[in-house]
């Protein structure tokens, strides 16, 4: 069975790859169909680590997967084999004090797929719980499926948030997760989203979504512009989507008093943080690390039409073509947002 293989940073081979897995009573069976490329595969490939999750022997890469389910274990009951679905590529340890207290993704011990040691789905079959593989609703595509992954992120910051309905939002950084954020947004209640980025073409793809306001933070004047939309009170919201260490440490000034800020965004370095103007504001302050609870969410708003991910998709890439899918992605051109691999080619 061929697969996508991180040999070692900046070693990449599509090569046969055995992975020792047993079909268990809730688990099931699934043909991989559609995969995203994320910026944490990339990462990997071009360094070799994130924080603490470093590669030290090869590992399968993939973690946005969408396919059809081929065998099911003897005591499923929601699934059949022919059901299209995605895949959270997240499993806590079932006993875990994080699941206890529903926060399940916050378990260190959580087997997360294309994270060291754990391998990934851009392979052609793969064993998943039961409980964490959705039948994808009536309208909605495997390449759509796929796209839930990263939704997930941008519904996990939106609930966050606590928006209220007319919330107006700011967004930093429009790649996917900004834009996927400033959608999950728009459908949990703001009344519009300022997105900021310095790559045009990105803001020229957010300019096509109802409600986002694009801003080239390069070219304009954000502080001026989030003044004039706002009746110079400033964002109710603001999500710190660019992982960019000098924006991050900034996020306290478009905010309105009693606002609340949500990092996304991990930048690389510690980041010059100014406690005072947060107290002064009474900043609420929350952090997103992945996701927990939000995939039939995702997939119930995708079925009605109020997140419409498709657009998100700009470039694809055959399964046989994974390697140079990779190095496509590596050296992303502005007016890429999301590249995806056909599991069938
Ligand atoms: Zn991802």
């Amino acid at each position: 069975m061929l697969s996508l293989v991180l040999e070692e940073k900046g070693k990449l081979s599509l090569r046969d790859f055995p992975v020792k897995e047993v079909l268990g009573p809730r688990d099931v069976r699934i043909k991989m169909r559609k995969v995203g490329i994320c910026g944490s595969d990339v990462h990997y490939y071009t360094h070799g680590y994130i924080g603490p999750f470093v590669v030290r022997a090869p590992m399968i890469l993939g973690h946005e997967g969408a396919g059809e389910v081929i065998e099911i274990g003897s005591e499923v009951t929601t699934l059949k084999v022919g059901d299209e679905v995605c895949m959270e590529p997240g499993v806590p340890n079932p006993h875990s004090h994080e699941l206890m207290i529903g926060r399940y993704n916050l378990d260190p011990e959580i087997s997360f797929w294309a994270t060291p040691p754990f391998h990934g789905c851009l392979r052609p079959e793969v064993i998943h719980p039961e409980m964490f593989t959705f039948k994808l609703p009536k309208g909605v595509s495997l390449e759509e499926g796929a796209m839930v992954e990263p939704v997930a992120v941008g519904m996990m910051a939106a609930t966050r948030a606590q928006i209220t309905p007319g919330d107006i939002a700011l967004v930093y950084g429009a790649g996917p997760i900004g834009l996927v954020t400033a959608m999950c947004a728009i459908a949990g209640g703001c009344s519009k989203v300022i997105i900021s980025d310095i790559q045009q073409p990105k803001l020229d793809i957010a300019k096509s979504f109802s409600g986002f306001i694009p801003v080239n933070s390069a070219k304009e004047d954000l502080a001026k512009i989030v003044l004039a939309e706002t009746r110079n009170r400033g964002v109710d919201i603001v999500f710190e989507c660019s992982g960019n260490e000098k924006v991050a440490s900034q996020v306290v000034l478009p905010l309105r008093p009693g606002g609340t800020i949500v990092h996304v965004g991990i930048p690389l370095e510690n980041v010059a943080w100014d406690i005072a103007a947060a107290i002064v504001k009474e900043a609420r302050i929350e952090h997103v690390f992945r996701y927990a609870h939000v995939y039939p969410k995702a997939l119930d708003l995708m079925a009605s039409g109020k997140l419409q991910v498709k657009k998100l998709i700009t470039h694809h890439f055959n399964f046989s073509d994974s390697v140079a899918a990779f190095e496509f992605a590596k050296n992303m051109p502005a007016d890429g947002v999301k590249v995806h691999i056909d599991m069938d080619k």
